[in-house]
């Protein structure tokens, strides 16, 4: 019998997601998380999907990520899902930073592992721990094909006058200096999925998708193919996320260090971890801050207000940068499931032939669904990101075309 499932793993610095596809049918067969990797408090919770049983927990400390995974493939085993099974065909892993040289998913080799690690300094949080995911899978696996699917190859078809920024290039060249983007996966599996809504192929349609989540990006898709994105060299550029500032002045650096006396490494956690929504009024959850607004919350309304405002900007943009616009697609948890940010975000855009229909973008589900009245000249659609199953798929298509 051929194989035909793929584990999925995300891999972050304390934590390890995962979830296991079969690609006849793209079900899931199971799925999970260990958190806290390294701390006493470590935490394994994994859902057996095929079986329909309950979700198990498991508390204890698990002390790294080589541990993690044998935990993770002992609870698959107690499904009969083990991962010593014939019927895995790879192992795909979220890779957040591919630079320029990784434009496709990659079967891993050293020589692939070697570049991740090249492109440590442009990722410092994120691709050391992929690599310790792929480590620990390779060692316990080495005999399986392993895939690496990485969060900017989507944004490599950027032209250069999107990716480059207006800096020197010889100074942008030796430090690799440009905007590569992120959330590429989700970018490409919901432009796509857009298109399918529509009823149309990719290459006819041009979509603005908008991955609003904790960390939100905004992306123009000519034909399939991404044309602009607003994350950069790092994902803190662009739109107001969760924690993180989005686009400022660079100038505001300076200033925080030579005035404000900051440090570059306070300024660095001022910036990612500090600023955003969570900076304005102290919650960095959409629906906490829309309980807060209905309480009459002023900080939380302004909160809302600057973030729907920089994310309206993007459209804008973005429609420019594209001419003609099909869909504006909104993804991930708070696009998937804040009808007031939908609605506050295409407000008063009926000149660019976008407006939502009230009673469509109050309905909730997990499918893809068009909000804008039928009249619209642009379809406003709500469609659920699903990067596990994007990995999936890409790591199943390389590994069928390599055996
Ligand atoms: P993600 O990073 O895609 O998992 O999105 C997480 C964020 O989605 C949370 O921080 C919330 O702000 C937002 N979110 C999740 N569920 C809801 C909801 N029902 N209404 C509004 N926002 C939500």
């Amino acid at each position: 019998m051929t194989a035909t499932r793929v584990l999925v793993l995300n891999s972050g610095s304390s934590s390890l997601k995962y979830q296991l596809l079969d690609m006849r049918d793209s079900s899931r067969l199971a799925a999970g998380l260990v958190e806290r990797i390294g701390e006493q408090t470590s935490r394994l919770k994994h859902t057996p999907l095929a079986s329909g049983g309950d979700a198990r927990e498991a508390d204890g400390p698990i002390a790294d990520h080589d541990a993690a995974l044998k935990a993770v493939a002992q609870e698959l085993s107690r499904d009969g899902l083990g991962l010593d099974s014939p019927d895995l065909a790879a192992i795909g892993h979220r890779v957040v930073h591919g630079g320029m040289f990784f434009t496709e998913p990659t079967v891993i080799d050293d020589a692939v592992i070697a570049e991740i690690e090249r492109l440590i300094p442009v990722a410092p949080l994120h691709n050391p721990a992929n690599l310790t995911g792929i480590r620990t899978a390779r060692a316990l696996r080495p005999d399986l094909p392993q895939v690496a699917v990485f969060d900017t190859a989507f944004h490599t078809t950027m032209p250069e006058s999107a990716a480059r920024y207006a800096i020197d290039p010889r100074i942008a060249d030796r430090h690799r200096i440009r905007r590569y983007g992120f959330h590429g996966t989700s970018h490409a599996y919901v432009s796509r999925a857009t298109a399918a809504l529509l009823g149309r192929a990719p290459e006819d349609v041009n979509v603005i998708v908008l991955h609003l989540g904790n960390g939100a990006s905004a992306s123009a898709v000519r034909g399939g193919r991404c044309v602009d994105t607003s994350m950069g060299l790092t994902p803190l550029e662009g739109l107001v996320m969760g924690t993180r500032s989005g686009d400022l002045d660079p100038a505001v650096i300076f200033h925080l260090a030579r005035v404000g006396g900051m440090s570059m490494d306070e300024i660095d956690t001022l910036l990612n971890k500090r600023s955003g929504l969570f900076g304005l009024c102290g919650d960095n959850d959409m629906r906490e801050i829309r309980r807060r607004i209905d309480e009459g919350d002023e900080a939380a309304a302004l909160a809302f207000d600057i973030y729907v405002h920089r994310l309206k900007k993007y459209i804008g943009a973005y429609y420019a940068v594209l001419g003609t616009v099909d869909a504006v697609a909104f993804t991930a948890g708070v696009g998937e499931n804040a009808a007031p940010v939908r609605e506050a975000a295409v407000a008063g855009l009926e000149g660019l032939g976008l407006a939502v229909d009230p009673e469509r973008n109050a309905v909730r589900g997990d499918r893809p669904r068009i909000v804008s009245p039928d009249s619209a000249r642009v379809a406003v659609a709500v469609v659920p990101t699903d990067e596990e199953l994007e990995i999936a798929t890409q790591t199943y298509a390389l590994v069928g075309k390599n055996t």
